[in-house]
């Protein structure tokens, strides 16, 4: 609850993001890993991710916002995955409000530079990617 409390500016964000996902979701958990987080199984062409993965131009299969954890089926129990994303509430969780804003300037920052892949180069991105492959899944 107190983490709830913690990330809640970005949790009335997440929320908007929730009501596009609950169509097309299939099941709605509350898990307990490093992080409590709820977990939206989606379909694996939901709206939602579809959205992200157009606008990251990468391969999305899960996304972070507050203390949802979007995913899609198929990738569902992908522990990678699942421990990437909980890299990002970790980073939610230090940041608080500034995350969704610091998050942006250094995609921008990298997309005006050319200096890389304004998704895979984010620094937030370059933590979680880093954290994930300790997971022993296959990498991708
Ligand atoms: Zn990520």
């Amino acid at each position: 609850m107190k983490q709830f409390i913690s990330l809640l500016p970005i949790n009335i964000f997440a929320f908007f993001e929730f009501l596009i996902a609950l169509p097309q979701a299939i099941k709605i958990s509350i898990e307990n890993d490093e992080v409590k987080y709820i977990k939206v199984v989606c379909k694996d062409n939901c709206l939602l991710l579809k959205i992200s993965s157009f606008l990251t131009k990468a391969s999305i299969a899960g996304l972070t916002a507050g203390s949802f954890v979007f995913i899609k089926e198929s990738f569902k129990d992908n522990q990678k995955i699942l421990k990437h994303e909980q890299v990002h509430i970790k980073q939610e969780i230090k940041w608080s409000i500034l995350f969704p804003f610091i998050y942006l300037y250094y995609y921008a920052k990298i997309k005006i530079t050319k200096s890389g892949d304004p998704y895979k180069d984010n620094p937030f991105e370059k933590e979680a990617y880093e954290y994930g492959k300790v997971a022993p899944t296959k990498k991708s």
